[in-house]
């Protein structure tokens, strides 16, 4: 009859699944962890300090009334912080709340872990009177949070956004890292960021720029001597939000400045705010100490949208552009342009600009030519989605099962090939094939395609199923 960790939060899982969206029990109570059990006290782990906040702010009751259910009047929570180790931090972070007496699940205040605290800023000076010169953002009005639309596939960067944009370095996302592929909304939802905080807060100076810009204007100074007015002109920045960091790898000057400039912000509460079309384990030839900056605040990544995303943001669209167009033509949309937010508004413009130049009504017969266009010039990308589903069709299994906990060694085989060509088609990074593929993370991805390498050079049935599966999926 003795209860445990797991026991008692399984029942309260049972409890909030009954209570709360199905979406939202995946996202904020599958990743934790119950840890211990103490009396009154169940510990759990949670992912991020972001996480913590979140479920404060959104969950504290019903994770009251669940867990008073189990434990009685006297229940407390004690949430333990992990630091993100998901993208590759080795070393975890934990740090435990205890929280308040008497049932009360209200916590105490948590520091960000920041160990190497330590400046080694080389210009400490600010120039005198540079407050008062006005610095243009650089900001598109256009992207903005209204015109970004919600959706699963966005859902956890969106809100940290909208946190960030609340309280602009008063969060423990800073940095906040927006991570996905092409055309997936991240400058969007970066200028979304700085034109919230420039509303908000008219008096903060924010400032977007590219990494691109932000090399060059860094080459420039070099060339012209002024690296200092360059460095100082970045440190009285209240919001930096750079663009694309992936563009800075390989370049090591541009990473050095950023790194001092970076920490100046930080360690003066202003907000960084970085996008990357990778998580920052797959960067490659980007400085490990830059990297680990990064892991201090929040990834969040972008995904692709779902059906319900695109038809949302296709009619928002049409609805902006004051175009009508059937209901079955958006469906066609919707159902033909899957990875890439900017190729579906590309062939809604051209749709239109086709309909209007040649005072045509758009037809399906015209979308369907026009998407041909799009799918030529592009080339598609098998989904991981797909990818899954042939993988499981040819062991004869199900997606649920391919997914599953389970060590049977055939399933684990098929999991692990279908992880193998997801790294293979696609350009996902190891850490999302992982949450795709049964919630795992980037090291069971990585491993997953060793195993699968090593088998196929020893093992020749297995050698077999990876030509089979290949051909499958090239055709
Ligand atoms: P990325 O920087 O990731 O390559 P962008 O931010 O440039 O992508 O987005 C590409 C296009 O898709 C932009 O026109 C943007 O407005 C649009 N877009 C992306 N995400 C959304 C969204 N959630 N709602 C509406 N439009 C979006
Ligand atoms: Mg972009």
């Amino acid at each position: 009859m003795s209860k445990t960790a797991n026991t008692v939060w399984k029942n309260c899982l049972d409890f909030i699944e009954d209570n709360i969206t199905a979406q939202a029990y995946k996202t904020w109570f599958e990743p934790i962890k119950a840890v211990k059990l103490t009396d009154d006290a169940l510990s759990i782990q949670v992912p991020s300090k972001f996480f913590y906040e979140w479920l404060e702010e959104h969950y504290v009751k019903i994770l009251k009334v669940a867990l008073t259910k189990e434990l009685g009047e006297k229940a407390k929570l004690v949430y333990i912080i992990k630091m993100e180790n998901t993208y590759g931090n080795k070393k975890p972070f934990t740090e435990k709340i205890p929280s308040a007496n008497r049932g009360h699940l209200k916590s105490q205040d948590v520091d960000v872990p920041l160990k190497n605290k330590s400046p080694e800023l080389k210009n400490p000076f600010v120039i005198p009177g540079i407050r008062n010169v006005k610095i243009e953002s650089q900001l598109n009005p256009n992207y903005n949070f209204e015109s970004f639309l919600e959706g699963d596939s966005n859902r956890l960067a969106r809100s940290a956004g909208m946190a960030v944009a609340n309280k602009p370095g008063g969060t423990s996302f800073n940095p906040l890292l927006v991570f996905g592929g092409v055309g997936l909304g991240k400058t969007h939802l970066a200028h979304a960021i700085g034109v919230e905080i420039k509303d908000k807060y008219p008096e903060k100076t924010v400032l977007y720029i590219s990494a691109e810009k932000f090399t060059q204007q860094y080459i420039e100074s070099v060339k012209k001597n002024n690296r200092n007015d360059f460095i100082h002109f970045y440190q009285i920045i209240d919001i930096l939000i750079v663009d694309d960091i992936q563009l800075l790898s390989g370049k090591a000057g541009t990473q050095d400045v950023f790194f001092h400039i970076f920490n100046h912000l930080h360690q003066n509460g202003k907000q960084v705010i970085l996008t990357s079309d990778k998580a920052p384990v797959d960067m490659i030839d980007i400085e490990q100490r830059l990297l680990s900056r990064f892991k201090w605040g929040l990834s969040a990544e972008l995904n692709h949208p779902d059906y319900d995303t695109r038809v949302a943001i296709i009619k928002n669209k049409l609805y902006r552009d004051g175009v009508e167009m059937p209901e079955e033509i958006v469906e066609f949309l919707a159902n033909n342009i899957k990875t890439n937010i900017r190729e579906l508004e590309g062939a809604i413009i051209s749709l239109i600009a086709h309909s209007s130049f040649n005072k045509k009504e758009i037809t399906i017969e015209l979308a369907r030519k026009i998407v041909e266009n799009y799918v030529k010039h592009t080339k598609r990308e098998v989904s991981i989605e797909y990818i899954q589903k042939v993988v499981s069709e040819y062991f004869q299994m199900d997606i649920d099962t391919l997914q599953s906990k389970t060590r049977k060694r055939h399933i684990v085989q098929a999991r692990q090939l279908a992880m193998f060509f997801a790294k293979k088609f696609t350009k996902a990074s190891l850490a999302s094939i992982g949450s795709q593929i049964g919630q795992r993370d980037h090291a069971t991805v990585l491993h997953a395609c060793k195993t699968v390498n090593n088998l196929s050079s020893t093992d020749k049935q297995f050698r077999k199923y990876v030509e089979d599966l290949n051909k499958k999926l090239t055709l």
